[in-house]
């Protein structure tokens, strides 16, 4: 079973268990205080605008399930190269919201560039997020040059404003009420990438020995068949998993030497839902550190083919 429904889970639950991570992870990490509480609020953001999502009506879109399964027997992510209609009126207050959070978190004047060039539409809200929905890094980092701002910042915090959406979006197409064809085509996906939009995953979530894949924008949960590099397919002596800390064996990086790549692994008692899935990731930066040290990089996003 590949594809793996999350069932959603709704406010104040979702608060308390972030919550309760995030005291988790101060207390244990009591240097990453400052940057946790940054991590908090941002979080709190996404957490408020998922729930307007939810409450409001998703754009109607004429994706087939036999068209998105076709599609996906290509390798090709169900979004990758639909045009969508974007809920601007609730995105674009959320993007302004998360640079102002951005700026006070640190992030200072770029935060501040950034936030005045969506709101004097020097940038154009709706293009710059239907650009992150489709991963088009290259055409983000672009814009940001021109206009002198920071192309890691407009990145993310694009990234962040339109995750919501976009999780809700492969939930509605993928999730529970998916055709029996479509998701036949799902559970067949064995690709590193996610099926949904194309991007990496942000960590595996191991739960009862199965290595789940996480994606790192959307929190699409999927299983791979084979034990492998999700990045290109080794599977030999190349392909090594490793806990940098000999005493928290429930967390490891899967590296290749073949590739270059890594990915984080965790074992948890559940799968993250939506967002929380960000808290797995931050509690895991020293595997980060671990394997960046040692010269593993995570891979640029995949280039995505326009339509199957
Ligand atoms: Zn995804
Ligand atoms: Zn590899």
């Amino acid at each position: 079973m590949p594809y793996v429904q999350i069932s959603p889970v709704f406010r104040p639950e979702l608060t308390d268990s972030a919550e309760s991570r995030w005291q988790a992870l101060g207390d244990a990490r009591p240097d990453l205080r400052p940057a946790l509480a940054l991590q908090r609020q941002l979080l709190s953001r996404i957490v408020e605008l998922a729930a307007v999502l939810g409450a409001g009506r998703l754009p109607r879109l004429s994706l087939p399930p036999k068209y998105l399964a076709v599609k996906l027997s290509r390798g090709v992510p169900a979004l990758a190269g639909e045009p969508i209609p974007l809920p601007l009126p609730a995105l674009k207050p959320t993007l302004v919201q998360l640079c102002d959070g951005l700026a006070a978190g640190g992030a200072g004047e770029a935060a501040q560039h950034i936030k005045e060039a969506i709101v004097s539409g020097a940038i154009d809200a709706g293009s710059l997020l239907a650009s992150s929905l489709h991963r088009e890094q290259a055409a983000i980092r672009t814009g940001a040059m021109h206009r002198g701002l920071s192309p890691d910042l407009l990145w993310l915090v694009a990234e962040l404003a339109v995750s919501p959406f976009v999780h809700a979006l492969q939930q509605l197409l993928l999730g529970a009420a998916a055709a029996p064809e479509l998701r036949a085509a799902l559970d067949a996906w064995s690709h590193g990438y996610c099926p949904a939009c194309g991007s990496w995953p942000a960590v595996a979530e191991v739960v009862g020995g199965h290595r789940t894949l996480r994606c790192s924008f959307c929190a699409t949960a999927w299983e791979l068949a084979t034990y492998a590099c999700i990045y290109c397919g080794e599977s030999g002596e190349k392909f090594v998993t490793a806990a940098p800390d000999e005493e928290r064996k429930d967390r490891r990086v899967e590296i290749c030497s073949a590739c270059g790549g890594y990915l984080k692994t965790i074992d948890l008692p559940e799968l993250s839902p939506f967002p929380l899935l960000s808290i797995s990731d931050i509690e895991t930066t020293d595997l980060d550190v671990a394997a960046m040290e040692h010269g593993y990089a995570r891979p640029a996003l995949k280039e995505l083919t326009k339509k199957g």
